[in-house]
């Protein structure tokens, strides 16, 4: 892609041609604040908070839907441009519930002698998102200290109905990455936007309630939403008290997908948290198991080869394989006749807690409770619906409870893990079956496996989008694969 020369902020930069001027910034290391962007999904510049100025414009642009061209000069940090940003900061806060509000920080009062860390310690805030809110973050830096204009909309019903991805729209600002993921990344097309103005909602399919929309649970809306509009019910209050409680036994397994997350929440220098030290955090708090996921993993990978091995034996065509709670919903709804076909295995939360069930009742204490420290929406809905763990508790809750029960897991010296015992009969790894990240690219790996002597072609899914293409050329007799696996 060709290269031309731009002016931000005073500085000449070489920038790709067919960028907007938000990548073009962000490229250079220029932050411009914005609500609503998500990488790889065309902008609706809905937030209005990445506004500039640009040469020849009579009023600001947004940076995220204004492609840069030749000579172009932007400002994107002036008096005027700051004054913009804070105006529409006050008016997002005006139809968002701010359970923060009565935080000195935050809402009514102009004090600025506050110790910033001071948050890090106040047990007032109820939003699960307090601390790691976006539109919070960027009030404190915009200086929203009073609240000019009237809350409005903020006594909407809470959607509490699949029991694990709660929906509160009293704090949604209509961002529409929620939307965006739903529609164009997980192609699932629950989620959409209605009404104009002040009466601008976002809805599960027909209005209804998440449980009888189309959800699959997968929780990517979770992920990007900038809000603690959709988020995963928290648990921290059951955990840490079974944590304490006499005569009951707690089990945890930390999933590496929390690591990265904990080290980012914690401020560290390290780009993944050293699991030891989570061990010890646990352990202090009175978790009275801890396991790391390395052994299940690995015990997951095998399940999935075996069920592929029998699999081989009888399927003439391709293989469909998964151990994702939200991908097996998918192909319910959505591929009906592939469902009867679809091969599943145990995921590393269900292996968790077969062998943990196991150990306990050869231990004769069946009185415990499973924690499984994890990311992603699809494994609290499993949990919630199949019971296979008491818990499901991501990375940004885990932090929660370590600042509320005073915790300081970068403090404590690394403690051992506990570890399961795995039989010598086990069959050798196979890479297929890793641990797979989500993604919001379109692109689908394609590998090859090696079984019984036959090389395979094959592919994995990151996300559902391209689960369903697979699906579809499966469905249409097209397939290249002989095998593919598909996670949510
Ligand atoms: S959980 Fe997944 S399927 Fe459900 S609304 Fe969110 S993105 Fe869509
Ligand atoms: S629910 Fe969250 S992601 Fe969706 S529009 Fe509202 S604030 Fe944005």
């Amino acid at each position: 892609m060709e290269n031309i020369d731009i002016n931000i902020n005073g500085k000449v930069l070489s920038v790709k041609a067919e960028s907007t001027i938000l990548e073009a910034a962000t490229a250079n290391g220029i932050a411009i604040p914005t609500l609503c962007a998500l990488k790889g999904i065309d902008s609706r510049a809905s937030c209005r908070m990445c506004v500039v100025e640009v040469s020849g414009a009579r009023v600001f642009q947004p940076a995220c839907a204004t492609k840069v061209s030749k000579g172009m000069a932007v400002n994107t940090d002036t008096d005027e441009i700051r004054q913009s940003r804070k105006t529409t900061l006050e008016l997002l806060l005006s139809r968002h519930a701010v359970d923060c509000h009565h935080c000195l920080r935050i809402g009514n009062s102009k004090c600025d002698d506050l110790d910033p860390n001071f948050c890090e310690m106040c047990f007032f805030c109820d939003c699960v998102r307090d601390g790691f809110c976006e539109l919070q973050a960027l009030a404190r830096e915009y200086q929203v200290d009073v609240l000019p204009y009237p809350q409005e909309n903020i006594e909407q019903k809470i959607d509490v109905s699949t029991g694990s991805i709660i929906r509160n729209p009293n704090k949604c600002i209509k961002c529409r990455r929620c939307v965006d993921v739903c529609n164009e990344v997980q192609t699932v097309h629950n989620l959409s936007i209605i009404n104009r103005g002040s009466s601008t909602k976002i809805v599960p399919e027909m209005d209804k309630s998440m449980k009888d929309s189309p959800c699959v649970q997968c929780g990517r809306c979770v992920d990007v939403c900038p809000t603690g509009s959709i988020f995963i019910k928290e648990h921290k209050d059951e955990a840490v008290y079974y944590a304490h409680k006499y005569g009951t036994d707690t089990a945890a397994f930390i999933s590496s997908n929390v690591l990265k997350k904990l080290a980012e929440l914690f401020r560290m220098d390290t780009p993944v948290m050293d699991a030891g030290l989570v061990v010890a955090g646990l352990r202090k708090i009175g978790m009275d198991y801890v396991y790391t996921d390395e052994v299940v993993n690995q015990l997951s990978a095998q399940d999935g080869k075996r069920a592929l091995l029998k699999a081989l034996d009888t399927e003439k065509e391709t293989v469909i394989i998964t151990d994702s709670y939200a991908a097996e919903k998918f192909v319910k709804q959505n591929f009906a006749k592939l469902a009867q076909k679809l091969v599943t295995y145990d995921s590393p939360q269900r292996i968790f807690a077969k062998n943990i069930k196991q150990t306990f009742a050869r231990n004769q204490n069946p009185d415990f409770r499973l924690i499984a420290i994890t990311e992603g929406g699809e494994n609290a809905a499993e949990a919630y619906e199949n019971k296979s763990v008491d818990f499901v508790i991501p990375a940004r809750e885990l932090y929660r409870i370590f600042l509320r029960t005073g915790v300081d897991p970068k403090q404590r010296k690394p403690l051992e893990s506990d570890r399961f015992e795995v039989s010598r009969d086990v069959l050798p790894p196979m890479a297929f079956f890793a641990p797979v990240e989500w993604s919001m690219e379109k692109e689908i790996k394609q590998t090859e496996i090696v079984l019984n002597g036959k090389n395979m072609k094959a592919a994995i899914s990151t996300n559902l989008g391209q689960a369903g293409v697979l699906l579809e050329q499966v469905q249409n007799g097209n397939s290249p694969y002989k095998v593919i696996r598909i996670n949510a």
